[in-house]
């Protein structure tokens, strides 16, 4: 049984955690240097034609006040006219230069969010099929899909948002703040008043910001859980008439998410409305000051239009202040948690040496292994040996939950055992790659998984490039071509979500046949066989008799039937074996397998 009740913490991050996230994520972006540098040459450009506009409308302005000048001479006017229309031109230019090569930072900057993200979605799904068994049962799947798009989305956004504008901004409010206090230091430290104030706003915003995404991409996480739990458990909801319950939890969570959106909104347009309020004061002061200075005759009003234009081009970056700080506070929180998984190391990973196996025998044997699951405080199952030879059927029967799924998934690495060792031909697995050591043991699940695709495709699915005809042997050794015949496309029908439903006997048989398919060295039946009646067992396992002679059988299974014709039968209880032998051994034993052998012969008998 698979235990699926723990969600990823979304543990917030301590201040210097997060500027960790930063540097991590600023590195990844190193890697994109073209584009940084051709960004960076654009914000460059970008702030030097912004700048130069403010000069540019101070000098028109000065350039119109002589020509509305009643003591100008006509040669005068001439001039003035001729500057201010190359100030025209001049100013043509400098806008269409910022545009172009605003739009060029822009782009550049979102390119390379885009990069990262489609890099960080493959090196997190490249890292979920890694991880092991161990992990996957303990988290829920919502919780990962949720990490996988939501704070890939979030860390795209920041490297979009953050990592060129922050650039751009200090560029420009850095020289613009440098232009202005050389032009008019009294004037130039007025307009910086709102400066510490949104210093301030930004700071504790970011903070506020960070913590409320982080309780935010959790309770969408607790969404798509839910969402997902519902539609798998779909006929059990629909069964116990339990779509109001459903919808309450939904709703539940919903609101809180709802909440914390609105919480967000407002803490975001309060500090942009604030950050802007303080400008416009500033603004005032300047205006205010700025022309008593004009009356007084200290600077001509061009000079007062050059630093009313300067703080109006800062306007828009000042805002966008805002913006990065929520940028920020979300890059922190998703950098953060998406980091937390690609850091993760799998604990179930190929050795160092470790080689391709090369079956020679298919000796399998079990010495002394026992197992706990991690997180329990007890043994699952308990010193376990046995051996099985090339071509021999080992069966194992036992109650419910008495370790015979666990002793399964230990044979292809889905675990490592807590103590002793496997051997395949007399080595320890551990000495073989994971991936040839699956393609040599294959288990037949009971609970089988069918991809949205064509029957073909899913039985060919551990090799796609199978021959046709080696997909309708195999599915006729599992007793499923008839039925495949019968279907409107056959073999190119679909199945799967949005396909054909499958009984529970026949995507059994489908599972059988994907295994037998790649022809494994040895091969486990799961109570694969359970959905599936006796008759129909029966001609499987003749069929499989002739292609498995020599491949290493073990059968699990709570019906006898589908294993007394095994060489060797373990029968367990508590994880521990409690009774071993052929089936007419342990016939004679007179114990636990005796009794299930009575029992279920006795109901066989009332059939
Ligand atoms: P069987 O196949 O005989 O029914 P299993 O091997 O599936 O038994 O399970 C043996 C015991 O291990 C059960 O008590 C079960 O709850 C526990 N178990 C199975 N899988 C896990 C898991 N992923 N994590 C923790 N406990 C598990």
């Amino acid at each position: 049984m698979i235990v699926k009740n723990q969600t990823i913490s979304a543990r917030p991050l301590k201040n210097n955690d997060s500027f960790k996230v930063f540097f991590r994520i600023i590195k990844m972006s190193l890697k994109y240097k073209w584009r940084l540098i051709f960004g960076i040459v654009a914000i460059f450009i970008s702030s030097g034609f912004s700048l130069y506009i403010p000069l540019l409308l101070g000098d028109a302005v000065d350039a119109a006040n002589n020509l509305l000048g009643d003591n100008s001479e006509i040669s005068s006017i001439n001039d003035s006219r001729n500057h201010l229309y190359f100030i025209c031109i001049l100013l043509l230019i400098a806008s269409i230069g910022r545009g172009t090569s605003a739009m060029l930072h822009v782009y550049l900057g979102e390119s390379i969010g885009q990069h990262i993200g489609y890099e960080l979605r493959m090196l997190y799904y490249e890292k979920l099929q890694r991880l092991s068994f161990s992990y996957h049962a303990g988290v829920h799947t919502g919780d990962l899909i949720t990490r996988g798009i939501l704070d890939v989305e979030g860390i795209r956004m920041f490297v979009q948002t953050a990592i060129l504008r922050l650039i751009f901004l200090t560029t420009l409010i850095g020289t613009g703040t440098f232009l202005m206090l050389k032009t008019n230091p009294t004037l130039g430290l007025l307009s910086l008043s709102f400066v510490p104030f949104v210093a301030w706003k930004a700071t504790s915003a970011r903070l506020k910001l960070r913590s409320n995404w982080y309780a935010l991409q959790d309770k969408l996480s607790t969404l798509t859980k839910t969402m997902d739990e519902n539609l798998g458990g779909i006929r059990v909801v629909r069964a116990f008439s339990a779509e109001e319950f459903e919808m309450e939890k939904y709703k539940k969570v919903s609101d809180e998410a709802l909440d914390l959106s609105n919480e967000q909104v407002s803490i975001r347009s309060s500090s942009i409305s604030l950050i802007s309020t303080s400008f416009f004061i500033s603004m005032g002061i300047v205006l205010l000051v700025g022309g008593q200075q004009v009356i007084n005759g200290s600077i001509t009003p061009g000079e007062l239009t050059q630093f009313l234009a300067f703080m109006s081009i800062l306007l828009d970056p000042v805002r966008q202040i805002g913006l990065m700080i929520n940028g920020f506070a979300r890059g922190s929180a998703s950098g953060g948690r998406l980091f937390a998984i690609l850091d993760l190391e799998p604990n179930i990973h190929d050795e160092v040496d470790s080689q391709d196996i090369v079956v020679k025998k298919g000796k399998l044997e079990f010495r002394n292994v026992s197992f706990t699951y991690e997180g329990d405080n007890h043994e699952t199952i308990h010193n376990i040996s046995f051996t099985i030879d090339q071509g021999e059927t080992l069966g194992i029967v036992g109650p419910p939950g008495s370790g015979k799924s666990t002793i399964a998934h230990l044979i292809p690495r889905f675990y490592d055992p807590t103590e002793g060792s496997i051997l395949i031909d007399n080595l320890d697995i551990r000495n073989f790659t994971l991936e040839s050591l699956r393609h040599a043991v294959c288990v037949v699940e009971q609970d089988t998984f069918m991809f949205t695709a064509s029957i073909e495709h899913n039985i060919a699915y551990g090799n796609p490039w199978a021959p046709d005809d080696r997909v309708e042997k195999s599915t006729h050794h599992a007793q499923l071509a008839e039925y495949i015949e019968r279907l409107p496309e056959k073999y190119k029908t679909l199945v799967g979500e949005r396909g054909v439903s499958l009984s529970g006997g026949q995507r059994q048989r489908l599972s059988i046949a994907r295994s037998v398919m790649l022809d494994p060295n040895i091969i486990i039946f799961d109570d694969s066989t359970a959905a599936i009646d006796a008759g129909t067992e029966r001609k499987i396992r003749e069929e499989l008799k002739n292609l498995t002679s020599k491949t290493t059988t073990i059968i699990i299974s709570h019906r006898l039937s589908s294993l007394m014709h095994a060489n060797k039968i373990l029968f367990l209880e508590k994880g521990r074996i409690v009774e071993s032998g052929s089936h007419d051994e342990l016939l004679e034993l007179n114990g636990h397998y005796k009794d299930l052998y009575d029992l279920q012969n006795k109901a066989r008998g009332k059939m």
